[in-house]
């Protein structure tokens, strides 16, 4: 059922107090708090949506849960981008059927891009009626009023919308040094391979005033990297806003002392968007520009809206307004029709491109997408073979740019603390850093010289 933005406001916020109470009373009488747990599936987006789930339940006065089998409230935050994710959810949820009837008390919600499937909805509530709770990508803040609803009447509440036009997600502003900033919702890109669009919705920018309140309240509670996210950003606008215009104004925020974004779309990445990042200084050198495929059969399959020319030209602009950018891309294997020479375009493509990191799929059919249904399916063995040459391809590509680093001091985001011991932290380049210093720095940007390099990470000392 479609409602206005506006009403679910005034809803959530009353309702996070409601729910708020009953759980202090808990708390009162037992010495415990409750206890949630969120799992999440798939991209960042998801992961920004967990974490304003994981916002608006804790000032519900739950605690955090790493431990489903215990937690009074288990989510699962979903994906549908690959078949496989689904039927790995629906796997779990039997398995939290067998934890509920040992915990009769606990409650399991559904969201996220699965449940906005008709077809997947419906198998939902078919098969697993011990789910209390299930709503879509589009309502999220109304999660208090659905949990409230669940707890007062003890039946199942379902919420799943088609769409809204406008924008009223919750704002999570008590973060840490690295926060993620929404600047827009959906996407109208339709590649053939893709089922975003069906169940995110048509693309909707915010508005640049709110992204900008939004940034400068991370900032005052100390946030020092700021991802900016969307589908694709290079296509944000509101107003005259562009995108190139945003970064330029998040540079100007005080306390801001990175920026990242992500996901650029090639056909969008202009030339005024390469000025503003080259005369941002605190945008960093690192770019995320998913090539998808070296051949424009299969990017014209894939729908993709630019050609391997067009897009080696984009990387040559980058590199001439910022020597030092770092580059990463997606590519995926195996796309119906594609042939060994487009398979050859695309190890060119790698070759001349140099990648300092890519995030690499053999293609998997999906459901409700044009592609599902083209001919000349590749078979499971062509489409590994593949994979594994194109890995063999990027990875001492990827140690080569590394090891440029050996010697030098890089300057990098401590963010934690890794299993070896070491400090964990981000270069500009979104390259992982394992840094021989003490805790005290986590939080910090700080110059570290490079001792080691491997092809998916570094090794270095403060400098
Ligand atoms: S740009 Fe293409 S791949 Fe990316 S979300 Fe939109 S449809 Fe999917």
């Amino acid at each position: 059922m479609k409602r206005t933005p506006m009403e679910a406001v005034i809803l959530s916020d009353s309702h996070i107090k409601l729910v708020r109470a009953i759980n202090d009373d808990y708390s009162a009488k037992t010495g415990f708090k409750r206890r949630a747990f969120i799992k999440t599936y798939g991209c960042q987006m998801n992961a920004h949506d967990s974490a304003k789930l994981e916002s608006m339940l804790s000032d519900m006065g739950y605690e955090r849960s790493e431990d489903e089998k215990n937690a009074d409230l288990v989510i699962y935050n979903t994906c549908c981008v690959r078949e496989r994710a689904e039927e790995k959810v629906f796997g779990k949820l039997g398995l939290l059927k067998a934890y509920k009837s040992n915990k009769p008390d606990m409650m399991i919600a559904l969201c996220g891009c699965m449940v906005q499937q008709n077809a997947i909805l419906d198998k939902t509530l078919k098969i697993h009626k011990h789910i209390d709770i299930i709503f879509g990508t589009f309502n999220i803040r109304r999660f208090p009023q659905l949990l409230f609803s669940r707890i007062e009447t003890g039946g199942r509440v379902v919420d799943v919308w088609d769409e809204h036009d406008e924008i009223d997600e919750p704002v999570i502003l008590n973060a840490s040094f690295k926060a993620s900033v929404n600047i827009m919702y959906g996407c109208d890109n339709f590649c053939s391979y893709c089922i975003v669009p069906y169940v995110r919705g048509h693309e909707r920018s915010r508005r640049a005033d709110d992204i900008l309140d939004e940034t400068r309240k991370l900032a005052a509670n100390g946030a020092k990297e700021i991802s900016l996210l969307g589908q694709n950003v290079n296509s944000y606008r509101s107003g005259d806003t562009n995108f190139a215009a945003l970064i330029r104004m998040i540079n100007d925020v005080d306390g801001v002392e990175r920026i990242r974004f992500i996901t650029s779309h090639p056909k969008d990445l202009s030339d005024e968007l390469i000025e503003a990042m080259r005369d941002c200084k605190k945008v960093c050198r690192h770019i995320h520009l998913p090539a998808q495929s070296g051949s424009d059969k299969v990017l014209r399959d894939m729908r993709r809206g630019y050609t391997r020319e067009r897009y080696l030209g984009l990387l040559a602009k980058l590199r001439a307004a910022m020597p030092d950018i770092d580059v990463t891309t997606d590519i995926i294997v195996g796309f119906p029709g594609e042939t060994e020479r487009d398979f050859q375009d695309t190890l060119n493509l790698v070759e001349e491109a140099r990648y300092s990191g890519a995030f690499t799929f053999i293609y998997s059919k999906r459901a409700g997408t044009p592609a599902a249904n083209m001919p000349n399916q590749i078979d499971e063995k062509t489409a590994k073979d593949r994979f594994n040459r194109l890995l063999a391809a990027i990875y001492p590509i990827a140690l080569e740019l590394n090891q440029r680093s050996l010697g030098r001091a890089l300057m990098v985001l401590a963010e934690g603390k890794g299993a070896n011991g070491l400090l964990t932290g981000r270069s500009e380049g979104n390259m992982t850093v394992h840094i021989d210093a003490d805790e005290r720095y986590i939080g910090s940007i700080i110059p570290v010289k490079i001792t080691a390099c491997k092809t998916f990470y570094l090794v270095g000392e403060i400098a």
